[in-house]
């Protein structure tokens, strides 16, 4: 399958169980992608680095640019745009704007939103 994490609030929402889920999803050969709204080119190379050092170096990073005078609003609707056009199956995200925006716009895709259980 083809899935997708998305970064801020999924991917390091609990670390200590969202990148192990991710590794072993990449493990067992599903194509991944890191699907995340980038405000600069440094923010950009951070969460690279992220996926580098967390043994994530198979997923395929799809930034959404909001340099500059970003609109959130209008990043809210390219993620859903990036999932339908790379056909992802399971998108993990938390952002309930996006994850509606999914939901008209690429159908097919599976949402995942994470929670995370008091310990
Ligand atoms: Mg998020």
């Amino acid at each position: 399958m083809r899935i997708a994490f998305d970064f801020d609030g999924t991917l390091t929402l609990d670390e200590d169980r969202m990148v192990p889920l991710a590794r072993s999803l990449m493990a067992q050969g599903h194509k991944m992608f890191l699907l995340s709204v980038v405000q600069n080119p440094e923010e950009a190379e951070r969460k690279a680095q992220f996926l580098f050092d967390n043994g994530l170096s198979d997923f395929t990073p799809s930034f959404v640019q909001a340099y500059g005078e970003g609109d959130y609003k209008e990043c809210a609707e390219i993620k859903p745009q990036r999932c339908r056009d790379l056909g992802i199956d399971v998108f993990f995200e938390d952002n309930d704007i996006v994850i509606k925006g999914v939901h008209s716009i690429s159908p097919d895709t599976v949402i995942v939103k994470p929670s995370k259980g008091s310990a």
